[in-house]
């Protein structure tokens, strides 16, 4: 049999680094990436990276943290490399802050990250309207960069790009062996799934390059991420809204809201406002389907669902859809491929 043929349908963070897993772990295999839109028109282009978990209700925590820890160590390890700037990836330290002690102490991801301790009260006077915080250094991804340099990283290993909108997964199955689904939110349309829906959030992204720490409210509404161009400031969770368009008062409440935690941001300057649908379900939906039709079948490995933690778990959760394409590859008709996977 050829080389058997794979579409990644989707160029976000979570279809990009997909279809890198899926070079690794299947070399034998010809990967295309199809998407409407690529960076920096997709989700993940308006996402703040950061490495910290967001908890999936329906996915067993040991699984998530699984995901979390590879994910880590994959950009960690890019972090100390020469091509840190290049691919947005770096370290940065700061606090997570609480105006009550929450009722977990110590998160499930927090031995995962760097340094986790308690904050001392010194530090606390930083937040005179809070009364309990978390200290640590994680891991953020700049984002635009960080997609240009996955893009660049899979055409260098001869993956096809095309922008390419699908309206049925039926409509790849005269060209591709298996389909990868990670259309983010548009798999809401492109596979019916009613239990996907969008949160949609908004965030400020601006030039304050004298903030080195990141700041988080414990409820994960108020944050400051500062990255190695721009500070992101966030944000809003607003479930069920489709509104791509920013709204002014919206923004005005963010900026008010992150200068109570760092006043020293009413300087900032070039602020630019995003717009972003996380694709939220109970839990990711990573699984093999095989889709059937007059008796033919086609098989799909979906990979979507991330909500508001795609890039704390893209490279757990593109691991393991990549196993799942090499099953489906072995279990292809005539295949002769198992051998090489
Ligand atoms: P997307 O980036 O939306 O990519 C989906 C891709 O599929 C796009 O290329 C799209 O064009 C393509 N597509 C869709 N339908 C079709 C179709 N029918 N045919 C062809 N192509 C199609 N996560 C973190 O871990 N840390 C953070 O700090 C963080 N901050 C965030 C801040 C905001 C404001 C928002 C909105 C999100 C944030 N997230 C964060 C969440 C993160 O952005 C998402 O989990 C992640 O971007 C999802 O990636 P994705 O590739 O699934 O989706």
């Amino acid at each position: 049999m050829a080389a058997p043929k794979v579409a990644v349908v989707g160029a976000g963070v979570i279809g990009l680094s997909t279809a890198l897993c899926i070079t690794e772990m299947c070399p034998s295999c010809s990967v295309t990436v199809l998407s409407d839109q690529f960076s920096p028109n997709t989700t993940s282009d308006v996402a703040a990276g950061m490495l910290i978990p967001h908890t999936y209700p329906g996915t067993p925590i040991h699984v998530q943290k699984q995901w979390f820890k590879e994910t880590f160590a994959y950009l960690f390890a890019i972090s100390n490399s020469p091509e840190a700037s290049e691919a947005g990836i770096h370290l940065v330290s700061g606090w997570q802050v609480f105006k009550n002690t929450p009722e977990e102490e110590l998160p499930f991801w927090s031995d995962v990250v760097l340094g986790f301790r308690p904050m001392s009260e010194a530090e606390l006077q930083k937040f005179p309207q809070h009364r309990f915080g978390q200290a640590f250094t994680t891991l953020k991804c700049d984002c635009p960069p960080y997609l240009l340099w996955l893009e660049k990283r899979l055409k260098a290993t001869g993956v096809q790009m095309y922008t390419r909108k699908v309206a049925d997964l039926w409509e790849l199955h005269s060209e591709y062996n298996v389909i990868v689904n990670c259309a983010g939110i548009g798999a809401h349309q492109l596979v019916g799934d009613e239990k996907l829906f969008p949160v949609r959030g908004q965030v400020l992204k601006v030039h304050a390059p004298w903030v080195k720490n990141f700041i988080r409210d414990g409820d994960g509404l108020t944050y400051i991420y500062p990255g190695i161009h721009r500070v992101t400031l966030g944000g809003t969770r607003e479930k069920e809204s489709w509104s791509l368009s920013p709204d002014p008062g919206t923004t005005k409440d963010i900026f008010d809201r992150c200068c109570s935690l760092e006043p020293s941001l009413r300087g900032a300057q070039d602020i630019k406002v995003k717009v972003g649908l996380r694709p939220s379900r109970r839990c990711v939906r990573l699984q093999r389907e095989v889709l059937s039709q007059g008796g033919v079948k086609f098989p799909v490995v979906h990979n979507y669902g991330h909500g508001a933690g795609g890039f704390s778990v893209q490279m757990g959760t593109a691991k393991e859809a990549a196993r799942l394409v090499g099953e489906c590859i072995a279990a292809l008709p005539g295949s002769s491929s198992r051998a090489k996977l």
